[in-house]
């Protein structure tokens, strides 16, 4: 082969090179595309310890996330972020936020490396008219993320977009918002809330040493109780009025921060799909893992 010869090959390679690359890129951008419609998901993530820890809640979302079709993306709704308008996470590489203090160093040390998803963002953008969504870089994935994902994902090979809370607006107006995300779930894209029903800081109770051991006040069970019968029934209205429906859920709920994630993806359930819970337990006294999974 002369050197003609040799630059000339070279170029086909390149090309065909390019070819396969851009193959895939097309097969990665279609996967998804009139897909079955994504389950919802409102995760309980609970102690961020969950993310390392092998205990029975870190279990039962590996078991959970084993049983999922793969999204062709993750939207995010963590309790963890909560802005003034409404972003979206764009990086391509989003950095995991280690967003607590006082734990071991080992939690400090985890990555969760999946990539953001420019798709997406633009998708979130162009389907939600209720406000402007703004592209964040400064935040990533925060525990409320990736205490899960780690454990229902944990190839971190799925792309994930956080979207925020605007504390500025009530229940009702993140409810119709997230109505709106109703067309990317037919896009391959699972929307998953992740906060707490019950979240009670101040009236935590540990059963022995064990922070993760099924105990609840009296007012925390019966608050996930109420919960789960709202949500069994498809009835929305109570929940999204939550501030009216008795002592229990007042202390189940002192800030909304944990509970409107559950909101997202309630709004997005469809008549024809069925609700099942897991990780159904309170915990140190004022919170409760209660889980849910629509399909
Ligand atoms: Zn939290």
């Amino acid at each position: 082969m002369d050197r003609k010869q040799f630059i000339r090959s070279l170029g086909l390679l390149s090309l065909t090179g390019a070819t396969m690359k851009l193959n895939s890129l097309n097969e990665i951008i279609n996967k998804g595309e009139n897909t079955e419609t994504m389950p919802l998901l409102f995760v309980g993530h609970g102690n961020p310890m969950n993310a390392i820890e092998d205990n029975s809640f870190s279990r039962e979302m590996k078991a959970v996330g084993k049983k999922l079709p793969k999204p062709k993306a993750i939207l995010m709704v963590s309790a963890h972020w909560e802005t003034k308008g409404t972003f979206v996470t764009a990086q391509e590489l989003p950095p995991t936020i280690h967003d607590f203090g006082g734990f071991p160093k080992e939690l400090f040390a985890v990555e969760y490396p999946a990539p953001g998803s420019k798709w997406l963002d633009e998708e979130t953008k162009k389907a939600v008219t209720k406000t402007e969504v703004g592209f964040d870089t400064t935040w990533g994935f925060d525990h409320g993320c990736w205490s899960v994902t780690k454990n229902m994902f944990p190839n971190a090979d799925v792309p994930i977009i956080q979207l925020s809370l605007d504390y500025t607006k009530d229940a009702q107006y993140h409810y119709d918002l997230a109505k709106q995300l109703a067309a990317l779930r037919k896009k391959g894209v699972m929307v998953i809330g992740s906060g707490n029903m019950v979240h009670n800081f101040g009236y935590v109770k540990v059963n022995g040493n064990d922070f993760n051991a099924p105990y609840g006040h009296d007012w925390a069970i019966e608050a996930n109780e109420k919960f789960k019968k709202y949500i069994s029934e498809d009835n929305h209205s109570p929940l999204i009025d939550y501030k009216n429906q008795g002592k229990s859920i007042n202390l189940a709920v002192p800030t909304p921060e944990h509970y409107l994630p559950l909101l997202y993806t309630l709004a997005l359930k469809e008549k024809n799909e069925t609700v099942s819970f897991f990780n159904d337990a309170p915990v140190a006294g004022s919170f409760s893992m209660t889980s849910v999974l629509i399909q």
